[in-house]
């Protein structure tokens, strides 16, 4: 691994100095089967932190064969076995937060203090899973005719391919790796292009805690399709969970019609955040700055659209403003930094592109607006104002720290707008109303609702949307299922 060490700390150096090198395959580290490599940078200078290797189709095709063997072995292993070594994985990153932080924010961007409550909220699935690991149950009842007894247990479903995305690079691996091992699965895990080096870190984790060889293979790459085809036509591949934009989701799915692989998709959000006139202003606009600036609002559950009862519009739009001018901008490992850089150029071109696009439909600009002419790709937290309903950034998922607010006169057309999306992955509502808030649970199309909050990521909880957001929950009781297949046998009477 070569790294370039300008201008780093003794800390960044002696992180980076720690990864291992290659894609783990079977148990053990090694180069790409033709060699390639590629190389990681720093989004908020643009200089290359680590080249790592470059994983193609044979190496996939090594992979699963890898996570086949090793299946059945691991999942005849005591529950309690496979609780323990996810246990001893998140004491192990719960030791190293910092180190684990450092790396997510020089390959990520976030700030330090983000990227450490990722690490706590990432180490927290091994937690959640290493105890729902013991409770794997079934059903047990006389069939009701009385001709026999119904059981009904549950085994893994088998090797799962996992596909993480760059925004959340230790919780996305995580919030998958942990209920697949829990549950029994082995795994071939492929991290996002521009954030590996997370990866290889928990990687090395999960191997010191006890993870056998072949149970947990991981390919770090810069050709996903190409080495993705054939892991998903692999015979031996029984499931594909994927986090990422809703584009490559569909891709994937109809990828995996042939083999009639059980899937899970996390995909894309364009989450409304309503504010009702009884809402608490203060809090609100607290609310609102963690749902739309935390990960310099790249989330797939970061608000998109601001809607705000017309009574309040005005004063909520200008109090955001306020707040938004006092943010940091700078390189995440910058004391008191809130906003980092965005991933890539690409991100930096849309963000202006929605934004361009609003205010020539006549929208205002409150502060912000515009990419920062320095390296590193940097694009000031906006607010808009006077949003036309065609505005693209009302339907496309923003991704980047643009607020657009938009007012509303009443309840229900309230709903009726922040339905209109194809989209539905979760939403945000201000009220003081407790049968409001009920209605809204009812009747907004969204898998994750966040009442009088503006963060509702929980492991204990499941995560997930309905429509084009989405298959399947991630975290909670219900996220161990999707690694689960559903066994019935009847028994007849004697
Ligand atoms: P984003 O636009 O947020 O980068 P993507 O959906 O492009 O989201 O990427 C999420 C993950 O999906 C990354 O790990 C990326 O490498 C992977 N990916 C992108 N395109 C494909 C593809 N055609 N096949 C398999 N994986 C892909």
């Amino acid at each position: 691994m070569s790294t370039n060490t300008t201008t780093r700390t003794s800390l960044e150096t002696k992180v980076l100095g720690r990864l291992p090198d290659g894609l783990l395959v079977d148990g053990s580290w090694r180069p790409a089967a033709d060699g390639s490599t590629f190389t990681v940078s720093d989004p908020a200078t643009g200089q290359p932190l680590a080249r790592v290797a470059d994983a193609g189709a044979s190496d996939g095709v090594a992979a699963v064969d890898a996570a086949a063997r090793a299946a059945d072995r691991w999942a005849d292993t005591a529950p309690r076995e496979r609780a323990e070594i996810l246990r001893r994985a998140y004491e192990l990153i719960m030791a190293q937060r910092e180190e684990f932080a450092l790396l997510i924010t020089m390959e990520m961007g976030k700030s330090l203090e983000e990227s450490r409550s990722e690490v706590t909220y990432g180490a927290e699935f091994l937690r959640w899973f290493s105890e729902e690991a013991v409770r794997i149950s079934g059903r047990y009842g006389t069939s009701p005719e009385g001709s026999g007894t119904i059981l009904v247990s549950h085994r893994p479903v088998g090797p799962c391919f996992l596909i993480t995305p760059w925004n959340f690079p230790l919780a996305m691996a995580t919030r998958k790796v942990a209920p697949a091992l829990a549950a029994g699965c082995t795994v071939v895990l492929k991290p996002a292009e521009s954030t590996p080096l997370t990866t290889q870190l928990f990687a090395s984790v999960l191997l010191e805690a006890g993870v056998p060889a072949g149970v947990l293979n991981v390919l770090t790459s810069s050709r996903a399709a190409e080495l993705s085809g054939p892991i998903i036509q692999h015979p031996e591949l029984r499931k594909l969970s994927f986090t990422g934009s809703t584009p490559v989701g569909r891709q994937l799915l109809a990828q995996a019609a042939p083999q009639v692989l059980r899937t899970s998709m996390e995909l894309g959000g364009n989450a409304p955040f309503l504010v009702f006139d009884d809402a608490d202003v203060d809090s609100a606009v607290e609310g609102a700055m963690r749902a739309k600036f935390r990960n310099i609002g790249q989330a797939c559950t970061a608000a998109n659209r601001f809607l705000v009862h017309a009574d309040l519009a005005d004063d909520f739009a200008e109090r955001m403003a306020e707040r938004v001018r006092s943010l940091r901008i700078g390189r995440g490992t910058e004391p008191g930094v809130t906003i980092g850089p965005l991933i890539d150029r690409k991100a930096l071109a849309s963000n202006t592109a929605l934004v361009q696009d609003a205010v020539a439909g006549g929208a205002t600009v409150l502060t912000g607006g515009r990419a920062l002419d320095q390296p590193g790709t940097f694009f000031e937290p906006t607010v808009l104002t006077d949003v036309p309903s065609t505005a693209r950034l009302l339907d496309e998922e923003i991704f980047g720290p643009v607020a657009a607010i938009v007012p509303f006169a009443d309840e229900e057309s309230a709903i009726e707008i922040a339905n209109r999306s194809e989209y539905g992955l979760a939403a945000y509502a201000y009220t003081q109303d407790l049968s409001r808030a009920h209605r809204l649970v009812r009747r907004l199309a969204v898998g994750m609702i966040g009442l009088n909050s503006g963060v509702l990521s929980n492991a204990a909880a499941p995560f997930g949307g309905v429509k084009h957001s989405g298959l399947g929950r991630e975290g909670g009781a219900e996220g161990i299922h999707e690694y689960l297949e559903t066994v019935y046998a009847f028994v007849a009477s004697a």
